[in-house]
């Protein structure tokens, strides 16, 4: 589903990523995780090019990312993506903010459209709240909605950004939960997280970045049990 094969990006000098190389069924569920500044931001956004990169190549079922010739908001309208911010429009209600990339991207009628975005309304929680504004829902609303909205567009991978980071802390299991049932249902996915705890639940892999490279690509298990890399090790000891 996804293939990132010898990725390297750099800002002039400053080497960001390093012969990244992985691969991500369809299913799967891998988490990403490492030190700040390590790359993972920049790794996930390169792979539904919000990021460009200066060498290797991504595959995104099959269609080349970083070709000049890829239509990229028709590869951006297949891959979900929710990051650390929640990002809804603020002047538009929350039914809006689930229909208008649907009605504006993939052509959908209002009606369609609304009755889709109600319906993951009602799957996160928060069919209650159709009519009123992002401002008016708290941090963990607010990313249960954009979770929903990337939803409604019926993305073949979902990526995520440490989307219960900036959250407090009582609003994270309900942002978890909701990213479990998707694992659980077959959603596959790219998560960089710290939750552990979500990992060990429905990853199958973890990913471990560190200046700029991947230096551990591991079964669940594995990983946990016995990281290869002192690198790994020393970080685990300090999350978990
Ligand atoms: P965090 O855990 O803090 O989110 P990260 O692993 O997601 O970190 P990135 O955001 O991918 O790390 O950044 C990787 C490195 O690239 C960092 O050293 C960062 O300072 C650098 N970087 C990111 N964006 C730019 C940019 N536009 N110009 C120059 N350097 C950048
Ligand atoms: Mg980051």
């Amino acid at each position: 589903m996804i293939e990132i094969d010898k990725v390297s990006k750099h800002y002039g000098s400053f080497q960001v990523l390093t012969d990244c190389s992985t691969s991500i069924r369809k299913g799967e569920v891998v988490v990403v995780c490492g030190p700040s500044g390590s790359g993972k931001s920049t790794l996930i956004k390169c792979v539904n090019a919000l990021e460009p990169f200066q060498a290797g190549s991504i595959r995104v079922n099959g269609t080349e990312v970083g070709d000049p010739r890829t239509n990229l908001p028709k590869l951006r309208s297949h891959v979900g993506m929710v990051f650390q911010h929640f990002e809804l429009f603020p002047h538009l209600s929350i039914t809006e903010n689930l229909t208008i990339a649907q009605t504006k991207v993939l052509g959908r009628s209002k009606d369609e459209a609304t009755d889709k975005g109600l319906k993951l309304l009602e799957r996160v929680g928060l069919k209650a709240h159709a009519h009123k504004y992002p401002g008016q829902l708290s941090g963990g609303q607010q990313q249960r909605v954009a979770i929903a909205r990337a939803l409604s567009m019926d993305p073949i991978v979902m990526l995520f950004d440490e989307p219960t980071s900036a959250l407090d802390p009582e609003m994270v299991g309900e942002v978890l939960d909701v990213m479990v049932e998707l694992a659980k249902e077959g959603m596959t996915m790219m998560c960089v997280t710290h939750e552990m705890g979500f990992a060990r639940k429905v990853a199958d892999r973890v990913i471990f970045m560190d200046a700029g490279r991947i230096v551990e690509d591991d079964e669940k298990q594995a990983f946990f049990d016995s990281p290869r890399s002192e690198r790994a090790q020393s970080f685990l000891a300090k999350i978990l």
